[in-house]
């Protein structure tokens, strides 16, 4: 997700439009251009854009994988139920039945959750939400 630059704002002091760079925005370091008026709540507004995002993109990642593991797809109905790891899981049990037992699906979601993020992940992490997991850095 790229924010256009420079991004239009409208100041939420005076109501002007005006142009500021993305990354001072969610630096929340943008002042307005005409009143000096604090972006800071537009800059939160972009983070939590950006780190929405950057959970979704995880959560289709890990899908992916986990559709190759155990063939079976999720949509994007499905995908809006899972908001931890661990959702992933009950999801799997719940189509694969008797054919996964609960301890393959819990390491191949865990599996599929190391190769994501790219870093260890316990069996803790399986109920941390996705924005926790993957945060976007505050610099970007
Ligand atoms: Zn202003």
């Amino acid at each position: 997700m790229r924010f256009v630059d420079p991004c239009p704002v409208v100041c939420p002091g005076c109501g002007k439009e005006s142009r500021y760079p993305p990354r001072e925005l969610v630096a929340l370091s943008s002042i307005c251009h005409h009143c000096s008026t604090s972006l800071e709540s537009v800059g939160r507004e972009m983070r939590a854009g950006l780190s929405s995002w950057s959970a979704h993109l995880a959560k289709m990642n890990m899908a992916v994988e986990l559709e190759r593991v155990f063939g079976i797809e999720a949509s994007d109905a499905d995908l809006e139920q899972i908001k931890v790891p661990v959702d992933f899981v009950r999801f799997i049990r719940n189509r694969a039945g008797v054919a996964a037992s609960s301890k393959d699906v819990d390491s191949e979601v865990l599996a599929a959750l190391t190769r994501t993020r790219q870093t260890t992940a316990n069996i803790s992490d399986l109920k941390v939400a996705f924005e926790a997991l993957f945060p976007v850095a505050e610099h970007p």
